[in-house]
This record gives structure tokens, sequence and C-alpha cells, in this order.
């Protein structure tokens, strides 16, 4: 039998729309004004980068599904989008580590998995979720990373690129992260925690 489900589709919201503030004297070419006015299907592409400050927890998206249950899922932004960014080794390591560590904190942890523009995270969650209970999850293992003594799972058994780790890497990056810890729900350089519709 072909599924009934029927995906909804959200209705365009209007872009946020407002000068940008160029607080890091990054360039604006004219080629990219305008860019974020058409809405596009994919969450973050209708975020405007320019605008962020790293690090932070956003949320990015919320689904309710056919029985009712929600998703959720968040920005875990580690680096100032075309400013900086995570070597992959570092990635790969802290993506093992956290997706480890995370579950011995939640049982709803469904995924945490790299940014290909390796800047950040994104972290799906079952159930709604506060961002400080995000928060909270996120700083309790952040702190574990910084006490292990190996990356899960780095070997050629248990993943497809087991020499490509630093766990001295990942702890560098998560202890940065935790030393924002004040500022991590603070999403775009103006001190929003959101967009503006
Ligand atoms: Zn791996």
């Amino acid at each position: 039998m072909v599924s009934e489900l029927k995906f909804g589709v959200r209705a365009p919201s209007t872009a946020p729309n407002q000068p940008t503030p160029n607080t890091r004297g990054l360039p604006r070419p004219s080629s990219l004004e305008g860019v974020t006015e058409q809405r596009m299907n994919v969450e973050s592409f209708n975020l405007d980068h320019r605008l962020v400050a790293a690090p932070y927890l956003r949320l990015a998206d919320r689904k309710q599904l056919p029985q009712g249950d929600v998703i959720v899922k968040y920005d875990v932004r580690f680096a100032q989008p075309n400013v900086a960014h995570l070597e992959m080794p570092v990635i790969h390591s802290l993506e093992h580590l956290f997706a480890e560590k995370s579950r011995d904190h939640s049982d709803r942890v469904i995924d945490f998995s790299p940014m290909g523009c390796q800047t950040g995270f994104y972290l799906i969650l079952q159930g709604e979720h506060t961002p400080e209970q995000v928060a909270e999850l996120v700083e309790a293992t952040l702190t574990d990373i910084l006490g292990a003594s190996e990356v899960p799972a780095a070997n050629e058994v248990q993943c497809g690129w087991g020499a490509n780790h630093t766990l001295e890497g990942a702890q560098r990056a998560a202890r940065n992260f935790l030393a924002e810890r004040d500022g991590w729900l603070t999403v775009f350089a103006d001190g929003r925690a959101e967009a503006s519709a």
C-alpha cells in the first residue's frame, strides 16, 4: 500500500532582512546582497552566517511526527563561519567522543553529525528540549571528553577511517567551547538568541 503520509511544507516566512552589522570586517561583495531573501528548503541556507557569533547553540529545526512525537535539531557551532574551522581529524574525533559519551547523559540522543563546512555539528534529539537543557547535555558531554583517555571506536573495525583521529585536538576544541559556556545561548553578534522573523 502506498503510504498516505504527507510531508508538511512550511509556509515561507519573512526572511531576516536587517542591515548586516559587519562586526568582523568581512567583505560584503555586492553579489551577496539579497542572497538570504529567497527562502530555501534547507533551514541553514536561510541563516545569514555573517550575523552569528560562535560558539553557540541554536535550535535549527523542530519536527512533529505524525504520531505526535517531536524531534529537535540543534546547531552546535564551534567555529565562526567563514573565519575559522575545525580540522577534519578534530571533527572526526569529536564526533566519535560526543556520540558515545552524550548517551551516558541522555537516552534521547538520535544523532550528532558534523557539518560539511567544518564549523560545527548538528545534534538531533527526541522530544522537546529547551536550549538550556541542551546546553547542560553538551556541557556534561564535553566535560567527559576532557577526561577521556582515548577516542572510542578509532580503529579499522568500528570506523571508516580509523587512523584519522586526534584526541588532543578534540579535547582542545572541547575546552575552547566550554570556556565560552556563558555565551552559548547568544547566537547572534548583536546579542539575540534567535533570528527575528
Ligand atoms: Zn569514524
